[in-house]
C-alpha cells in the first residue's frame, strides 16, 4: 500500500484548532504517514509537530502558508520541505505578521462602524498571541450572536467586497516563492480553485506562478467537488506542475473536513512529493 500524505494543516499558532501534539495525534488515527503543518505565516509549531510526529513514527514536513498579492488578488503559497531557521524566510513571514497587527486593527474599527463594539481587542484573546487572522474575527461574531456561524461571518462582514474587509499588505507572489525557495523548500499555489478566477486568468496565474520558481498546485484539497479536482489535475499536467493534496484542517469544528481524508492523485498528474529532495528528514528545527 501506498503511504497516506496530507500536505496541508493548521494548529492554534495560526487559526486552527488543536496544538500540533493534537494535530499528529488525529493525523495518527486517520493513518496518515507524511503530514505537512503549514500555519499561516508563522511556522511556530513546527518543533512541537516534529517531535510528536516522531513518537507517533510518522514524517512531519516543515511547512508555511505565506500570504501573497498577485493582481491585487490574495493568493495562499504553500512552503513544503521549508528550513524553517532560514533567516529571510523568517523576517519575512514577521513582515507579514506584522501587517496582520494593523489589519486586525482596521477591521476592529470596521466593524465599530457596524455597532460592533471591541472586536480587535475580543479576537486578540481568542488568538491567545497566534498569528490573528479573519478566522479569529469571526469566532467573536459568532460567540457574541452577531452570526449563527463563522461562514456567515465572513458572508456578512469579513469577505472581499464586505464592509469590514480589509485587504492586507501581503508578500508579492515572487517574494514568497522566493522566500521559500532561499529555504531550500518547494512552493506550491494552494487551493487554486478557491480564488474565483476565469480559466485564462488562472492560466495566467500559473503560469507566471512557475517563472517566478513555482514548482507544483494543490489539486486535491478539502470539501472540493470532483469536477474541480479533474480540473486541476488536467491544469498540473498541462502546466508541468507537480501536484499537491492537502486537507487545509483547521480543528474538529469544521465537521465536513478531516485530516488525511482525501482522494488520491490521478495516475497523470505528478505528486508534490517527488520534488523532495531525496531522504528529507525535515532535520532543521523552527
Ligand atoms: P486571513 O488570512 O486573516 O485573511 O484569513 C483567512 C482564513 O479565513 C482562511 O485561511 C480560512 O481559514 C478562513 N476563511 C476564509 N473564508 C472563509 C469562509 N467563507 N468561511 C470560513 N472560514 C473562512
Ligand atoms: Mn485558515
Ligand atoms: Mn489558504
Ligand atoms: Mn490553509
Amino acid at each position: 500500500m501506498s503511504a497516506t500524505y496530507d500536505l496541508h494543516s493548521h494548529t492554534i499558532h495560526s487559526d486552527g484548532t488543536l496544538t500540533p501534539s493534537e494535530l499528529v495525534a488525529r493525523a495518527r488515527a486517520n493513518r496518515v504517514d507524511v503530514l505537512a503543518l503549514t500555519d499561516h505565516d508563522v511556522t511556530d509549531g513546527v518543533t512541537e509537530a516534529r517531535a510528536a510526529a516522531e513518537r507517533a513514527g510518522m514524517r512531519l514536513i516543515a511547512g508555511v502558508e505565506i500570504s501573497a498579492t498577485w493582481q491585487r488578488q490574495t493568493l495562499h503559497v504553500i512552503g513544503l520541505c521549508i528550513d524553517a531557521c532560514h533567516e529571510p524566510l523568517q523576517q519575512g513571514l514577521a513582515r507579514l505578521r506584522k501587517s496582520r497587527v494593523w489589519r486586525a486593527q482596521e477591521i476592529g474599527r470596521r466593524l465599530k462602524r457596524k455597532n460592533i463594539d471591541g472586536a480587535y481587542d475580543a479576537a486578540r484573546a481568542i488568538a491567545r498571541g497566534a498569528v490573528i487572522s479573519r478566522t479569529h474575527f469571526a469566532r467573536f461574531l459568532v460567540a457574541q450572536g452577531y452570526v449563527p456561524s463563522a461562514g456567515q461571518a465572513f458572508k456578512q462582514y469579513l469577505a472581499r467586497g464586505r464592509a469590514a474587509y480589509v485587504p492586507g499588505q501581503w508578500a508579492d507572489l515572487a517574494e514568497a516563492v522566493a522566500w521559500i525557495r532561499g529555504a531550500g523548500g518547494v512552493a506550491v499555489l494552494a487551493h487554486p480553485g478557491r480564488y474565483q478566477l476565469t480559466g485564462s486568468k488562472l492560466r495566467r496565474l500559473l503560469h507566471e506562478f512557475k517563472e517566478c520558481g513555482g514548482q507544483a498546485m494543490e489539486v486535491v484539497s478539502g470539501s472540493q467537488p470532483p469536477a474541480e479536482i479533474e480540473h486541476m489535475s488536467s491544469l498540473s499536467v498541462e502546466l508541468g506542475l507537480f501536484g499537491s493534496l492537502g486537507s487545509d484542517y483547521h480543528g474538529p469544528e469544521q465537521a465536513w473536513i478531516d485530516i488525511g481524508r482525501l482522494p488520491t492523485l490521478a495516475p497523470q498528474v505528478c505528486p508534490v512529493w517527488t520534488a523532495f529532495a531525496p531522504g528529507y528528514t525535515c532535520a532543521s528545527s523552527a
